[in-house]
This record gives C-alpha cells, sequence and structure tokens, in this order.
C-alpha cells in the first residue's frame, strides 16, 4: 500500500516527535491534539529541534522549511478522513485510546491503517474497538524519536501481513529498524526496561540509596549511558506508572507491582521532565 498522508494523534513528547521524523522523510503530516496548547508546543518543539539540525549541518534551511510546510496543525479528529496512516500518542490508558480508536475506525478511510504508539497496552483489545482489526497495528517509537532507531511493530491477533508488511516498510523508510514482536504486555521493551526502573525506584523508597547514587551506580557499574530514574524522569512517571499498572494486571503477577512513591509521585503531579518535577528538579 502506498502511505502518503499520515495524521498523528497526540502532540505530546511521541506525538510530536513522530510528526517530525515523518515529515522530514517526505510525508504529508496532520498533527492532531484536543489541547491547543499541547498542539503548540508540540509544533513549536519540531521548528526547535529542526533549526537545531541546521546548525549541526544535518539539514539544510529549504529541507527544514519544506518539511515544516508538510506539517498541518488540527484540533480536529475529522481530518483523519484524508489518510493513509494514522498513529496514535495520546495517554497510555486504555479507555482513552480505544475511543480514539472506535472514532477514527468511522472516520479514516477503509483502505487506512490504524497505529498506535502505545508502549504495553494489548493491540488486539484496542484493535476490537474497531471493524477493522485487521488494520490495527503496534507501532513503538523509542524516545527521542527523532534520535532513536527503533520502532518496535507489534501485531494483533487479526493483523494482516500486508498491514504489516506495509508498516515496516513505513518505519524504515523514516530511517528506523522495525523489529517484530508479539502481542504481550509491555512487548519486549518495557517488559524489560519497565521493571528495572521500578526496582530503581523502590531502592529510593526503602531508603538504600539517593536517587544520584542509584543513577551512577547503572551508569558507572553496568555501562547504562543514563541512570534508570534520569530515563524516568524522561518517559514521564505518568507512563512509567501506566505501563507497571499494564504489566501487573496483564501477567496477574505481584513481581510487577507498581512502587508507592512512584504512585505518590504522579498523584503529587510530579511527572517527570515534562512537569518540570520528578526524580530530579528541571527549570523551564
Ligand atoms: P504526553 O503526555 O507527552 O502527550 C500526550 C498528548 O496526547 C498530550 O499532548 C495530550 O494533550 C494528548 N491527548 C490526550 N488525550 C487526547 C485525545 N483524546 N485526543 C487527542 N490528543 C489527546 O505523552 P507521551 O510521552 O507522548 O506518550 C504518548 C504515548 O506514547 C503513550 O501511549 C506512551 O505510552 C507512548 N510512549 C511513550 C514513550 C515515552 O518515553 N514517553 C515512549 C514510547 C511510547
Amino acid at each position: 500500500m502506498n502511505i502518503k498522508k499520515i495524521m498523528v494523534i497526540g502532540a505530546g513528547q511521541m506525538g510530536a516527535g513522530i510528526a517530525q521524523v515523518c515529515a522530514v522523510s517526505g510525508y504529508d503530516v496532520i498533527l492532531h491534539d484536543t489541547n491547543a496548547e499541547a498542539l503548540d508546543h508540540g509544533f513549536k518543539g519540531i521548528e526547535k529541534r529542526l533549526a537545531r539540525d541546521v546548525v549541526k549541518g544535518k539539514l539544510s534551511e529549504d529541507d527544514k522549511h519544506a518539511s515544516i510546510l508538510r506539517i498541518k496543525k488540527t484540533d480536529a479528529i475529522d481530518e483523519a478522513a484524508n489518510c493513509d496512516l494514522v498513529i496514535e500518542a495520546v495517554v497510555e490508558n486504555m479507555d482513552v485510546k480505544t475511543k480514539i480508536f472506535s472514532q477514527l475506525d468511522q472516520i479514516a478511510p477503509a483502505h487506512a491503517i490504524l497505529a498506535t504508539n502505545t508502549s504495553s497496552l494489548p493491540i488486539t483489545e484496542i484493535a476490537a474497538a474497531t471493524k477493522r482489526p485487521d488494520k490495527v497495528i503496534g507501532m513503538h517509537f523509542m524516545n527521542p524519536v527523532p534520535v532513536m532507531k527503533l520502532v518496535e511493530v507489534i501485531r494483533g491477533l487479526a493483523t494482516s501481513d500486508k498491514v504489516f508488511e506495509t508498516i515496516k516498510q513505513t518505519a524504515e523508510s523514516l530511517n528506523k529498524t522495525a523489529v517484530e514482536v508479539n502481542d504481550f504486555p509491555g512487548f519486549v521493551s518495557n517488559r524489560v526496561l519497565m521493571p528495572m526502573i521500578n526496582e530503581a525506584i523502590y531502592t529510593v523508597y526503602e531508603g538504600v540509596a539517593e536517587p544520584e547514587a542509584v543513577d551512577e551506580v547503572m551508569k558507572l557499574g553496568m555501562n547504562h549511558p543514563m541512570g534508570p530514574l534520569t530515563l524516568a524522569d524522561f518517559i514521564g512517571l505518568d507512563t512509567c506508572l501506566y505501563i507497571m499498572e499494564t504489566l501487573h494486571e496483564g501477567f496477574g503477577d505481584d513481581k510487577y507491582r507498581p512502587c508507592p512513591l512512584l504512585r505518590k509521585y504522579v498523584k503529587a503531579g510530579w511527572l517527570g521532565k515534562k512537569s518540570g518535577r520528578g526524580f530530579y528538579s528541571y527549570s523551564k
């Protein structure tokens, strides 16, 4: 299938990054968010990152300009009527996602593929909210999208081979490497990563060490480029909590129980870098 126009739903840290790489790769992009401020913030972030790429010599001024012109901002989900592919990147919550997929199913043309950037939620369940489960698929980008090479591609139970191949090729056209994984909670990336982050939070909760010490141990001792608590702040603590809850519920195994300190921070609105406070403070 020939993908020309891509709609990205949600202009947060992931959606804005996805819109950016799609536009730079030559796709027409419609970036949608229900929150006008978030939409504006996401778009400004794209402009800023592309300007930085020009300064670094990674992108020409003309290509920057053309990429920005390829992105149309909208608060109307109805624009999905003109797309070949929709990539959803809103909050990690099944009710919100299924509502959006059911709406998209009504609006998007029959040939359109509906992809989700979910970090952990079952693709099969999201697909069941539509009448086109063969055209629903997981397309899990990593953060920050313009930098990270991986896209985990996850088939739902009914995803067709043709749709899988189209999404694999689309990911490759964005200069990413697609890796196929099966539809289990957290897929591979977050099934392995998130329990480690949760355990790092437990070490702070139980007074084993301060956040700085935990991060230093993992950086210097395990050669991780970034400590797990810095990474958690970067991902968003609300997203980390949603993923742990999905693993806990999905496997019914207490080894995935979210740390109470993670819950407390999220309840306090300490969501990490995006809110200015998480395990560390971030001046705006
Ligand atoms: P975010 O909080 O930065 O952005 C979410 C955006 O969705 C917000 O701008 C919000 O206004 C918008 N939104 C909420 N409800 C909406 C609706 N009904 N319609 C349109 N827009 C709506 O979150 P994020 O970090 O970008 O995460 C988005 C998705 O990507 C989640 O499913 C998350 O699990 C996944 N993901 C996140 C990361 C990460 O590192 N943060 C990595 C991979 C995947």
